[in-house]
């Protein structure tokens, strides 16, 4: 016993579950496929739902439903009814009197149980072949430290390997070791909003002792999917509140002259939204802000919008988009919007990928340039371009929110610039309001005129007909199309979607056009080369992984064939579509089911909606904030209990917010809050 309690206090939180009394190489493997790798992450390992055994009946009180019992077992027999089925048999009493037990396929039993002690049994109380009797109860020793029966029973996510039973156990042998958990909450805020400590929340939220004890700590759960984040906006708010940045004022001749030489008349959302934008740069006080569009409502015009105000004031203005591909495209567009004003001769693009020479001749323009825009990749963070004027940021498209980038220049500028994001994925509204309370949000909700809708249709892989035939149809006509698959490679399962098949398919049935392939394994030439003959109409059939998910732009694209598309969120898939239908013309978008079970409601929904944000919300629906914020939050799994509507917590959680700051004590002081406030920062774009 004493060695045993010696052994246990070696034992730490980050150790592997096998250093665990009773948890083996298997069932280590089950839990690490569910990213349970660590004893600690077993103890965060949350259930998905309970079920409450916990009243122990008399059995002659018993009602149809769960129920559980205090009994001895009789006459326990097992029959075979036919191959394949075992029916396990026997009679349970108490003091009241007796219950038919039947357990199916667990002949087992029949060997484990014993006829003379007390087990506690729970299961369904219900009509069996006739007779009322308590269907596959679970079955425990009668105990106070019982898992399965007597109690309020977690359950949690399941696989082929782990069921929740052998997690129970896995749990129970994990949960002494909560007491060695830092509570990462400052005591004073557990105390005021009388929270549940960290070590009290999960052994409650495994085995509750009660209903209140559980709800108390979902409570505690829920306060910290929020917590962390929202102090995270407040810390970041109130630093960039002391930061000033470089004013720029609002030039009325020029954004008018600008307006009237373009080949376009504004939509009356790009107006509202660039006034925004003029309002805040106005100010000295950084901006924030997140312009959100689909794709072709124009989000570039207002970004150079943005860019000319501050150029005109004789400040730079640095425009990062994810890859040099984008970054020229780009460049080539925005060349075009200030031409008729003269300004494009302002404009300067420096990318990793240009010579050296190049690169030198770039930034020394940039540098001499009176008011410059100067448009690249990443790499303008470290170009050694001198950023002291640099007014504004705008960052496309990228995977992250730009605190990094931000923060990088800001050191080298000394001052914080101005901070314009641009997507085409919106974050739903009641998560960007709750979660991202600190950025400012813009959005485009119409599409300039004269847009065709998209025909997005769902092709049964047994009807591909109509499929074969617009493909057909669009290459004779000049037009060109992508075909997108999940990966590279067929899986093992033997499925047809990955990049490398569908190439040679596509390649066998379309010999006379030129079909390209290209996807992650390509270097960064092989890649660009491949999209640059695309782009130049060298291939007339792309097959792609999502690498070419954002951004590219060819209008003469008229059709999206979208395989595997259970493999993508509603975001991903509606990027992809927009993909096409950049030109004048009809543009299509395929979605090719994997079975032919049917598809299923988000996609055929999916079809339907030709709005990013209505299908952002249509996702919040069906999966939930918690997935959502998960994959903002890139890979840091699921917020399984984060709610948005329960007012009265998120009011808590401003409270306790407000209750820290006001402390005015370094975050530092508490170590695990501060990593939760630094994840909470890194946001990542939905793509
Ligand atoms: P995105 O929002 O996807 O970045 P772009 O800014 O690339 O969209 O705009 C898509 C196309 O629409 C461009 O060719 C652009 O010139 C054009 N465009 C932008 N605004 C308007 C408008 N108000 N009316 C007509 N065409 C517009
Ligand atoms: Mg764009």
């Amino acid at each position: 016993m004493a060695a045993l309690a010696a052994k246990k206090s070696q034992i730490r939180l980050n150790d592997a579950l096998t250093t665990l009394p009773g948890i083996g190489e298997k069932l280590s493997a089950a839990l690490a496929a569910k990213n349970v790798e660590s004893i600690q992450d077993l103890l965060f390992f949350i259930p998905r739902k309970y079920q409450d055994y916990s009243q122990v009946l008399e059995i002659v009180k018993l009602k149809p439903g769960q129920v559980t019992i205090q009994a001895h077992l009789n006459n326990i027999k097992t029959r075979r009814v036919r191959r394949g089925l075992a029916i396990t048999e026997a009679i349970a009493s108490d003091a009241s009197g007796s219950v038919r037990i039947v357990w199916f396929n667990q002949p087992y039993r029949q060997t484990s149980l014993k006829s003379d002690v007390d087990y506690y049994l729970s299961g369904t109380f219900k009509l069996s072949n006739r007779h009322l009797s308590i269907i596959n109860p679970m079955t425990e020793l009668v105990s106070d430290t019982v898992l399965n029966t007597a109690r309020i029973i977690p359950t949690y996510s399941e696989s082929k390997t782990l069921s929740s039973w052998t997690v129970r156990r896995a749990v129970a042998a994990a949960l002494p070791l909560a007491s060695s958990l830092k509570d990462y909450l400052p005591n004073y805020i557990i105390k005021k909003l009388a929270l549940l400590g960290l070590a009290q929340a999960i052994k409650q939220i495994h085995f509750p002792d009660s209903a209140s004890e559980l709800a108390k700590a979902k409570k505690r759960f829920q306060f910290d999917e929020l917590f962390p984040q929202l102090l995270a906006n407040e810390l970041s708010k109130l630093e960039r509140q002391k930061e000033v940045a470089l004013k720029v004022d609002f030039k009325l001749e020029l954004a008018k002259t600008f307006v009237e030489k373009l080949p376009f008349k504004l939509t009356d959302d790009q107006r509202r939204v660039i006034w925004q934008i003029y309002q805040d740069m106005g100010s000295d006080l950084p901006m924030n802000r997140m312009v959100e569009g689909d794709v072709g409502s124009g989000k570039t015009v207002v970004a150079v919008m943005s860019a000319l105000m501050a150029m005109a004031e004789g400040y730079k203005v640095a425009f990062m988009a994810p890859t040099e591909l984008l970054a020229r495209q780009h460049a080539k567009t925005i060349a075009n919007l200030l031409k008729p004003l003269g300004w494009d001769n302002h404009l300067v693009i420096l990318t990793g990928g240009m010579k050296t020479a190049a690169k030198k001749e770039a930034i020394k323009t940039a540098d001499a340039l009176n008011g410059a825009l100067v448009v690249g990749t990443h790499s303008l963070l470290t170009s050694g371009v001198d950023w002291s004027k640099l007014a504004l940021l705008i960052i496309d498209e990228q995977h992250r929110f730009g605190v990094d980038q931000r923060m990088a220049l800001q050191k080298q500028a000394h001052h914080l610039p101005h901070f314009l994001s641009i997507t085409a994925t919106p974050i739903p509204r009641s998560l960007a309001l709750t979660i991202f309370n600190d950025l400012d949000i813009s959005r485009l909700k119409q599409m300039p005129s004269g847009r065709r809708a998209i025909t997005s249709e769902l092709i049964a892989p047994s009807d591909q007909v109509k499929l074969w035939k617009t493909l057909n149809d669009e290459l004779k006509a000049g037009r060109q199309f992508y075909v997108v698959c999940p990966y590279i490679h067929p899986t093992e399962k033997g499925d047809q979607v990955g990049a490398e098949t569908i190439y040679e398919e596509y390649s066998k049935r379309f010999k006379q056009y030129k079909v390209g392939l290209i996807h992650g394994q390509l270097n960064a030439l092989e890649q660009a080369s491949v999209m640059e003959d695309f782009v130049n109409h060298k291939l007339d059939i792309l097959v792609a992984t999502t690498i070419i998910e954002v951004g590219v732009d060819v209008a003469n694209a008229s059709v999206m064939v979208v395989y595997g598309p259970e493999r993508y969120g509603l975001a991903q898939l509606h990027q992809l579509r927009g993909r096409v239908g950049r030109g004048q013309y009809q543009s299509y978008c395929f979605i090719v089911l994997s079975d032919s079970l049917g598809p299923p409601l988000r996609l055929r929904q999916f079809v339907n909606l030709n709005d990013g944000f209505a299908l952002s919300e249509l996702d919040l629906t069906l999966r939930g904030p918690g997935a959502i914020y998960g994959k903002l939050q890139h890979g840091k799994g699921f917020a399984r209990l984060l709610t948005l509507d329960d007012h009265e917590l998120i009011t808590q959680v401003k409270s306790a917010v407000q209750l820290f700051i006001d402390k005015k004590e370094p975050l530092a002081k508490y170590k695990n809050l501060a990593e939760a406030v630094a994840a909470a920062q890194q946001m990542t774009y939905l793509n």
